[in-house]
């Protein structure tokens, strides 16, 4: 049976979208679209407004009277609460439609929406999470430091007009990353979903209206990186910047952003190693692994291992669990219960995921398995069964590039130093996973990785926990204090309480 997302479109309802701007939805300026092809079948599904620079003014110039001038930044601790916790009761009780919105926008299955990393109930507790810190992350009060008797006092105030740029890949969680601690700060927002994922995010939006958001306190603006990503990053009135995408997209933003000097923040790609050890539960650490470049979004992941390191004494074992759960997967239909994992993105992706894979065949690599483009009813589609790669050289193409596919690279190992030596030979620094049973063994090498998240015999994003990279992976962190702290500016007041003093 020919696949189709069409019937799935009309029982969602879904509308074509529009730009919110000052509490206006509106087309944009130029009338111009972007029309939403699904990843799965290349159907139409639907269009949204290509945001002008003229409407990313508009935009901005609304973001900034509501923060110059509006009641947002200026609300009591427990306005902003309520209004952040209903968000989160919204969220919850619209699970299945945003699920459903997700799949349209990215064929991420049903299925695999409903598992925590992904799931619209991450995002909830991420809005919970930083709703928390409203009342408790304040400034300090210092002794002088020399002379007489002084005050002196820190203020953390709301860093000002935020520019939040999203990729398509986990809009509810990443959304919530930015629009949690951005919110609860007291910040005003202009959102840029994915070109790919619009139409979920354009509904949570919708969500944070109900939630009794002032008018102007968030607006959207929908469209690719050009013009409407160039547009924001250069504007002159966006205090800061929170981009989560590709390294490409974020040196760029960097880049734009010297002008005027914003803050910036930056979650961008990785090539996290799963490093196995002898003493792993080898099965778990395949399966983890090979779930991670498979399941649910296709290894379109930031954070999947997708660089395995393997312990010669168990490589064969690896390898051959690796298979199994390859093996598994199911394509198709997102809304069915039994597809487990998705199409690549869009052509482009498709295009540079099958190039890795020659790649990795030039370069001398093994291909165990996998690695073509799915054909019969899933032609239509961007679908590539998942490739294991055996015997994979650390210095190859395929195990430092970011492939962002269902590719998986297994590099063989002879001790503990040569393992942690891999791991770090990479320009990134988003995760790794360490396997093995022995405590002593798991905890030492933690250490010794120079990455964000360090995953032991298992991985889990946490609304609670510091999330991010070192090296070319990101600037700062989401989640915990330190994210909600990155969306404030700290203040210095002092005062001299003796005339003597002055
Ligand atoms: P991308 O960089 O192509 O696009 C991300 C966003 O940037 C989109 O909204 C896009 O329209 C916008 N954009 C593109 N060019 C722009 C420009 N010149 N100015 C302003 N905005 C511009 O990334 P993607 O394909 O959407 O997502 C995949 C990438 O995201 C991968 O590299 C992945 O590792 C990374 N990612 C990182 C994390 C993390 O937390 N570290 C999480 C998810 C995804």
């Amino acid at each position: 049976m020919t696949l189709s997302m069409l019937g799935h479109r009309d029982d969602v309802g879904l509308k074509d979208g529009l730009l919110l701007i000052g509490g206006q939805w509106r087309a944009s300026g130029d009338g111009a679209t972007w029309t939403h092809k699904h990843p799965a079948t290349h159907e139409e599904i639907g269009s949204f407004p290509i945001a002008t620079a003229e409407d990313v003014d508009a935009a901005v110039q609304a973001a900034r009277q509501a923060f110059d001038e509006g009641p947002w930044p200026r609300a009591t601790v427990s306005a902003r609460v309520r209004v952040l916790h209903k968000f989160s009761a919204l969220l919850r009780e619209h699970n299945d439609d945003l699920l459903s919105r997700l799949a349209l926008d990215n064929g991420v299955p049903k299925t695999f929406g409903n598992i925590y990393a992904a799931s619209v109930g991450v995002a909830a507790d991420v809005f919970d999470h930083h709703a928390g810190w409203i009342d408790k992350a304040g400034g300090e009060t210092f002794p002088g430091y020399q002379g007489g008797d002084k005050l002196a006092v820190t203020f953390r105030e709301p860093i000002g007009v935020v520019a939040a740029i999203l990729p398509w890949n986990a809009p509810f969680l990443l959304f919530a990353q930015k629009l949690g601690p951005a919110l609860a700060a007291g910040c005003t927002v202009v959102l840029k979903p994915s070109e790919y994922a619009s139409f979920s995010v354009l509904r949570m939006v919708e969500l944070l209206e109900e939630a009794g958001l002032p008018e102007g306190v968030v607006n959207v603006v929908t469209g690719p990186g050009d013009p409407t990503g160039e547009a924001l990053i250069t504007h002159p009135l966006v205090d800061k910047i929170s981009f989560t995408g590709s390294r490409a997209v974020g040196k760029r933003i960097v880049e734009a952003s010297a002008g005027t000097l914003k803050r910036v923040s930056m979650e961008l790609g990785g090539k996290s190693p799963a490093i196995v050890f002898p003493e792993a539960e080898v099965a778990l650490a395949a399966a983890t692994a090979m779930g991670m470049v498979t399941m649910g979004l296709s290894g379109q992941a930031c954070i999947a291992q997708s660089r395995a390191l393997v312990h010669r004494d168990v490589y064969d074992e690896f390898i051959t669990v690796a298979q199994g759960v390859a093996g598994y997967m199911s394509y198709g239909d997102p809304f069915e219960p039994s597809v487990l994992a998705s199409p690549l993105i869009n052509e482009r992706q498709l295009g540079r995921v099958l190039g890795y894979i020659q790649k990795g065949l030039e370069e001398g690599a093994r291909l165990v398995q996998g690695g073509n483009r799915l054909d019969g009813d899933y032609s239509n589609g961007n679908f590539v069964a998942p490739a294991i790669f055996a015997d994979v050289d650390n210095k190859m193409t395929i195990a430092q590039e970011e492939i962002f596919g269902p590719v998986l690279a297994v590099v063989p190992f002879s001790d503990e130093d040569e393992a942690i030596r891999l791991a770090n030979d990479t320009e990134y620094g988003l995760g790794a996973g360490v396997y093995t049973k022995d405590v002593r063994q798991a905890f030492r090498v933690a250490k010794r990785l120079r990455a964000g998240s360090i995953g032991i015999n298992g991985f889990q994003v946490e609304p609670h926990l510091p999330f991010g990279g070192y090296r070319q992976s990101g600037i700062g962190r989401e989640g915990g204090r330190s994210a909600y702290e990155a969306y404030t500016e700290l203040k210095s007041v002092m005062m001299p309480l003796t005339e003597e003093m002055m």
